[in-house]
């Protein structure tokens, strides 16, 4: 299958080149030439297990990768979840599920993607004939970074370096990664905030120079960033997923309509539902759900898109974004894939930091999209009434998503079935989440994690527990300016 780019000025024969490009030429990001049709896949899906719907969904973009390796590659990555099982629907309420995306090795919901993303690059690299070592290069603001580095560690021809700013990610994100383990990996701190950092990053991608030194020993930089179809590809499989499992659970028919509520940030999660419904699964709505930094709630309310605004930093920091990359996707689509209109926007907001929809394209989106966003306050006391309600313990990512959906389901007159997608596990942010349930304040993120099983008896994963005794492998923090000697030294190793 070909891959287009959003901006129409270049374009790949296959999946391969897609994800081993990661970024199309012309700036713009790779879409499918057109969406596979599973309409008719449906009840064969309803009988196969996670793994198997994985590579049935994925296989019918991949063409050119082998059957069964990429079956063996599902198995591998999914393998790694608890009960292999990626996706587990959780019966809230009456026509209120839960989809808990966080029981893979790092507890949040980039896993899905990031434990696959090594077989599928190494495949797509030997396909398009790259012999040379591939480095990964990660700028992250927290939950990237570790599942990047969990996916990549001591993969063959590839090694993986993360950066993260050293104001500004949670205590155990940075535990997380400062323990990592494997020997074909590095993490450094980079001084200032996230901006600093993914700029110090973004400037060695578009270095010439370093590209061409970096070719003279054998290396390509690639990224594991969640613009590559890579990324997006395996999150396809989870809307399916869920749907198979409300037929399996005799909670709704094939053919009935299902709604789906997203905590968004960079609009990758929820853009994989919105390819899935392209692809003939039965969507209903797909709920935007923001936090304070609501730019795409009011984008989807006036059709303005506007980034020129106050930053602010919130309890669910994964969602703290301004550029959403991945809508990029999503425009190219309602303007009836019209890559001219689709650059002119790009480059509007690259300039001004702002651009329009038409009203027509506007009231296309409100037919298949609700958006709404909830402060701070309102994301706390969602953790505490759900916990008091429900005995439902969520993180503060998953209480954006709970409380949007509270207040779409006053608009949703036809009662269908919504999942709410949970994203992080609860003790990825243990402090939030347990002045929310109890309104005392623990500094201490362990102390925390303790208090928190006292208080609910959910279980701490041991990939929480086992951080206390793990080894530091990585500390001390460079100045931006030191990134590029930081991955000189890394590769001669
Ligand atoms: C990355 C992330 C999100 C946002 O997902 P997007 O695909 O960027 O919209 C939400 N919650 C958590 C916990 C995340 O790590």
């Amino acid at each position: 299958m070909k891959f287009l780019s959003t901006r129409g000025k270049s374009q790949v024969e296959n999946a391969s080149e897609a994800i081993v490009k990661g970024l199309a030429d012309d700036g713009g990001l790779f879409v499918p030439e057109k969406f596979p049709d599973l309409s008719k896949d449906l009840n064969k899906l309803v009988e196969m297990d996670y793994s198997q719907r994985a590579s049935f969904v994925i296989g019918s973009f991949l063409s050119e990768y082998d059957a069964v390796a990429l079956q063996k590659g599902c198995d591998n990555a999914y393998s790694k979840f608890e009960d292999g099982d990626p996706a587990p629907i959780v019966k809230v309420d009456d026509g209120f599920y839960i989809m808990e995306l966080f029981h893979g090795p790092t507890i949040a919901f980039k896993d899905v993607a990031l434990t696959l993303l090594p077989y599928l690059l190494r495949t797509g690299a030997d396909f398009t004939g790259i012999k040379e070592e591939i480095l990964i290069l990660v700028a992250t603001s927290g939950d990237t970074g570790k599942a990047a580095l969990e996916g990549f560690k001591d993969q063959k021809g590839i090694k993986i370096c993360v950066f993260y700013p050293s104001e500004g990610v949670s205590d155990m994100q940075k535990l997380q990664m400062c323990t990592q383990e494997g020997e074909n990996v590095k993490v450094v701190a980079v001084k200032g905030n996230f901006d600093d950092c993914q700029t110090a990053v973004k400037k060695i991608f578009n270095s010439n120079e370093i590209n061409q030194k970096l070719k003279e020993q054998n290396v390509i930089l690639s990224s594991a960033n969640s613009i590559n179809f890579g990324r997006l590809v395996p999150q396809i499989t989870y809307y399916f997923s869920a749907y198979c499992d409300l037929v399996n659970s005799n909670e709704i028919k094939v053919g009935d309509k299902v709604n789906f509520v997203v905590p968004t940030g960079n609009f990758g999660n929820i853009l994989a539902g919105y390819y899935a419904k392209q692809m003939g699964l039965p969507v209903g709505t797909l709920v935007c759900a923001s936090n304070d930094n609501n730019v795409l709630t009011e984008f989807f309310a006036d059709g303005t898109y506007d980034a020129n605004r106050e930053f602010y930093k919130t309890t669910s920091p994964s969602m703290d974004i301004l550029i959403s990359s991945n809508l990029e996707r999503l425009i190219f689509e309602i303007s009836n894939r019209d890559a001219t209109k689709t650059a002119k926007r790009m480059e509007d907001l690259k300039k001004t930091g702002k651009y329009d929809i038409s009203k027509e394209e506007l009231d296309k989106l409100s037919l298949e999209f609700y958006a709404d966003y909830s402060d701070a306050e309102e994301g706390e006391e969602t953790i505490s009434e759900i916990f008091e309600e429900y005995g439902y313990v969520c993180d503060p990512h998953t209480a954006v998503a709970v409380n949007v959906f509270e207040k779409f389901r006053k608009f949703n007159k036809n009662n269908q079935q919504t999942v709410v997608l949970s994203t992080a596990s609860p003790y990825k942010f243990p402090q939030s989440v347990l002045k929310a349930i109890t309104g005392k304040t623990e500094k201490d993120a362990f102390k925390s994690a303790d208090r928190l099983y006292n208080e609910t008896a959910m279980p701490i994963p041991q990939q929480i527990s086992s951080l206390k005794q793990k080894e530091r492998r990585f500390s001390g923090e460079v100045e931006k300016d030191a990134v590029i000697d930081e991955i000189f030294s890394f590769i001669k190793k």
